[in-house]
């Protein structure tokens, strides 16, 4: 059975951080709690996930209170939607449709290690956007191109990347990080890697907002990962999902 399957009790979880916010039990809790749009938990429904898994409970309300956040759960254990729900919720609406004057660059941003990964969490991510116009944008040579017009690179809302294609369109010009406010890195443990290290480096630096909000997520995060993790995060919690010997 893939381990999300398994109920959330057979998960042991710890946390670790100042202030650790409470997990939640359901989905539905989000509302109450948080007043996460039932847009977004009819998605979920739709989609078929009904329970959240101990990553997606634990991490979630962590995201949500605007916390960074180093999370570290098994493969097949729904680490996409921990970042993406809370994600997604904070950005609100898509920019292109808000009446606000949001239209100022891309406002999140997830990096993966490869193209296969990145179309994942892309696919996974259109599906908490059904039904809303969001711009999402998995980062390609095509899309790129898409971007050099303006009134499409304003209205990004999302964008899912591999770290040299990224670096490339910075370093270019045709993308500004400036108004990035969360940046994931996904599979850390190989995106802190010396592979990658470098241009992720550059990345995190390109979002100079302040108060950027910071998450890394991984099945494994060995030692000099995790240091170099905490170390670029302010106030971080780290959550560790073990799943329990049956
Ligand atoms: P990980 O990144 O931890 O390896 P994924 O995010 O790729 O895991 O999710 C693994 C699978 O589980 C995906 O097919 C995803 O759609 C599904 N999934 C995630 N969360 C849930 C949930 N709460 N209920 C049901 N299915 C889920
Ligand atoms: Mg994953």
């Amino acid at each position: 059975l893939p381990a999300w399957t398994a109920p959330i009790p057979r998960q042991r979880v710890t946390a670790k951080g100042s202030n650790v916010p409470d997990p939640i039990e359901s989905f539905r809790e989000l509302r109450d709690r948080y007043h996460i749009s039932s847009h977004f938990l009819s998605n979920l429904a739709q989609n078929g996930y009904k329970e959240p898994t101990g990553i997606q409970a634990h991490g979630i309300p962590i995201l949500m209170e605007g916390r960074n956040l180093a999370a570290i759960s098994p493969t097949g254990t729904g680490k996409t939607l921990a970042y993406l729900l809370p994600i997604m919720s904070l950005l609100g609406a898509p920019a292109s449709s808000s009446k606000l004057d949001t239209r100022s660059g891309v406002r999140a941003l997830v990096l993966a290690p490869t193209r296969e990964l990145a179309h994942q969490i892309h696919n996974e991510c259109l599906k908490l956007a059904q039904g809303r116009k969001w711009r999402i944008i998995l980062f390609s040579k095509a899309t790129a191109n898409a971007l050099n017009d303006q009134n499409v690179r304003d209205s990004v809302d999302i964008i899912i990347s591999t770290p040299l294609r990224l670096v490339a369109a910075m370093q270019s010009g045709v993308i500004g990080l400036e108004n990035v406010r969360h940046v994931v890195l996904d599979e850390a443990d190989r995106m802190l890697d010396t592979e990658f290290l470098d241009q992720v480096q550059e990345v995190i630096a390109g979002c100079s907002r302040e108060g950027v909000q910071k998450a890394v997520f991984s099945a494994t995060l060995p030692s000099g990962a995790e240091k170099i993790a905490m170390d670029m995060m302010k106030h971080p919690i780290r959550v560790v999902v073990g799943l329990k010997d049956t």
